[in-house]
């Protein structure tokens, strides 16, 4: 277990003891729990896809399932997606993306976080698509993402294959949609009503709500 955890590059810290379940209302944690058994859905190599806005806990929740099932004897790997999209297309410039999909097959469960962070130079290749097409109904993904389905036309090259690419994502896929105010900002909210700290209003920009600019990411 021990070479598992080293291998799945979690983020630190973040479990499912430590996640708040109400704050995301909309997940049930015995859904969740029911997933983190592994049995019935990483066998058949089924999907999970979390939707919401930035600091709604979709990292965490993704690292802290990953963690839950290498404790039970799965096999997790967690990548930002578009470092991982940067290792495959340097890989098939070196001819060898057969081999980087393959050494990824080992892996029970492959966590791609903020898919829509790809950027429009990395969606030129395809290499997303072939790692989708090549896990598709083996190998389960656990996805998170800042936007829904129909903002996903920049990360692949064209229509047909942004197209393909979701009907073969949400075919066998379960979809938690956690639309919730961020976390933090919450948590800072939350400090100030009950009169500790700083009013929020001094740490945090005035616009909240709208998504921060992030690397990659274009503005909303
Ligand atoms: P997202 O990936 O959706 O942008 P994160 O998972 O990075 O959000 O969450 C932002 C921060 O808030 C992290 O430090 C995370 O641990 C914390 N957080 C978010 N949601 C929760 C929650 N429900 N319970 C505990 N901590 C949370
Ligand atoms: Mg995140």
């Amino acid at each position: 277990m021990e070479r598992h955890l080293g291998e799945a590059k979690l983020l630190p810290g973040k479990t499912l003891e430590n996640f708040d379940f109400e704050a995301v209302p909309m997940i049930s944690k015995a859904q969740v729990s029911a997933l983190c058994a592994g049995d019935g859905w990483l066998e058949n190599g089924a999907n999970l896809i979390l939707f919401g806005p930035p600091g709604g806990g979709k990292s965490h929740l993704g690292s802290a399932i990953g963690l839950t099932l290498i404790e039970k004897g799965w096999r997790v790997l967690f990548a930002r997606t578009s470092d991982l999209v940067q290792k495959l297309q340097v890989a098939r410039r070196e001819l060898a993306l057969e081999a980087a999909l393959a050494s990824l097959e080992r892996f029970d469960l492959l966590i791609l976080d903020d898919i829509t962070y790809v950027t429009k130079d990395q969606a030129e290749t395809s290499v997303l698509f072939e790692l989708i097409s090549a896990r598709y109904e083996r190998r389960s993904m656990l996805i998170t993402a800042n936007q829904p389905f129909g903002e996903w036309g920049k990360i692949f090259p064209d229509p047909a294959m942004t197209l393909a690419a979701v009907d073969r994502l949400v075919h066998h896929a379960t979809i938690f949609e956690m639309n919730v105010e961020s976390y933090r900002r919450r948590a800072a909210l939350e400090r100030k009503q009950h009169g500790a700290g700083r009013p929020a209003t001094y740490a945090t920009p005035k616009n909240v709500g709208v998504p921060a600019p992030r690397d990659n990411q274009p503005e909303t």
